[in-house]
């Protein structure tokens, strides 16, 4: 099927044409018209630098991995989705019967394709077909911009989840971006009491100040371990600490601000190796918890927004038209710090 799409050509690249794209609707998909979709920091980082780790771009691809829309058509085994839904997509495909999925852990599949990460085409194009039992339905409550907001919504959850949260934590999030402000949300509808998140940016951290709960901390004013020991009392520390940022710098910090047997979740990805104090986190006996991506908790994610739990309206900084995609991935790639998330609509 010949479609229009934006297609990263190649490193710094854009296009807005007609590419082929799969078009076997099986027994156990849907075809999904798709409304709107985020532009991911993942999408941009190819854009910008052609490659993320291991995964390079090396023929033109469709970018976007957070969508929105509505069903068009399901396969003849589906039953739990009807055309005329609107729906929200979770961009990981697994095989189902691989070790990992076998577990539950089907996000470490080795073979799992992911959209819009070399080779898998992406989802900026208005149709898609798509494993059913990855497709969610979004109730009446939720908007498309909130679906397609339930992707990078659900690495908080997921980092949430490894945390093994309790009610009335007291936590850290390292990092204002739009992860971290993720992170803090789903830490909030974990139970926690209050989220410190540390950036120092100060229009992202008042974007995170806006939100009940959160404390910001700009750590070029004051020190993170300074603010948890005041919260937390002097050398003790918070519950949790989720690293966010991706820098390498913050390690000393995270390990510092955990109390003892408490937890760090690494989700921030640092572009080099890092050093890490081993044994001071051994002299409190941290845990250590690892975030890629998420497993199970698309349908949770779904739910809280529903209920009014959790409110990512907010942090939609700008829409933009499928025809000014382009221009929005510039956008993106100038990182305004007032931008939290732009999105691109196929539907206006
Ligand atoms: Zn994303």
């Amino acid at each position: 099927m010949k479609a229009k799409a934006l297609v990263l050509e190649k490193k710094r690249e854009l296009s807005l044409r007609e590419i082929d794209l799969p078009d076997h609707l099986g027994p156990d998909d849907v075809r999904v018209h798709i409304h709107t979709v985020g532009i991911c920091g993942s999408d941009v980082h190819y854009y910008t630098h052609g490659q993320i780790g291991p995964f390079v771009v090396r023929e033109p691809m469709v970018l976007g991995h957070e969508a929105s829309g509505v069903v068009t058509e399901v396969g003849r085994n589906v039953s739990h989705l009807h055309v005329g839904e609107r729906v929200c997509m979770e961009p990981g495909i697994p095989d189902p019967n691989s070790r990992a999925a076998k577990l539950g852990v089907y996000n470490v599949d080795p073979s799992v394709r992911f959209w819009a990460t070399p080779p898998v085409h992406g989802c900026l194009t208005p149709e898609v077909i798509h494993p059913a039992a990855f497709t969610f339905a979004l109730p009446e409550s939720v908007s498309f911009a909130e679906g397609a907001m339930i992707e990078p919504f659900a690495i908080g959850m997921q980092a949430v989840v490894k945390a093994r949260m309790q009610p009335g934590d007291v936590c850290v999030v390292t990092g204002a971006g739009p992860i971290g402000l993720m992170v803090a949300l789903a830490a909030l509808a974990g139970g926690a009491s209050e989220v410190l998140v540390s950036d120092l940016v100060e229009e992202k951290l008042a974007i995170a100040g806006r939100y009940a709960g959160i404390t910001p901390i700009n750590v070029s004013h004051e020190s993170l371990r300074e603010a948890v020991d005041k919260r937390c009392g002097q050398d003790w520390g918070a519950d949790v600490v989720f690293e966010a940022s991706g820098s390498p710098k913050v390690y000393d910090d995270i390990l510092s601000c955990a109390r003892p047997a408490g937890a760090i979740v690494l989700v921030g990805m640092p572009v080099e190796p890092v050093t890490f104090d081993i044994v001071s986190a051994q002299a409190k006996e941290l845990r250590i918890e690892t975030v890629f991506r998420y497993a199970n908790v698309y349908d949770r994610a779904i739910d809280l927004i529903a209920a009014g739990k959790v409110d990512l309206k907010p942090l939609i900084s700008e829409t933009f038209d499928f025809d000014q995609s382009i221009a929005a991935f510039e956008r993106a790639a100038s990182a305004r710090p007032h931008d939290v998330k732009l999105q691109i609509t196929l539907d206006a």
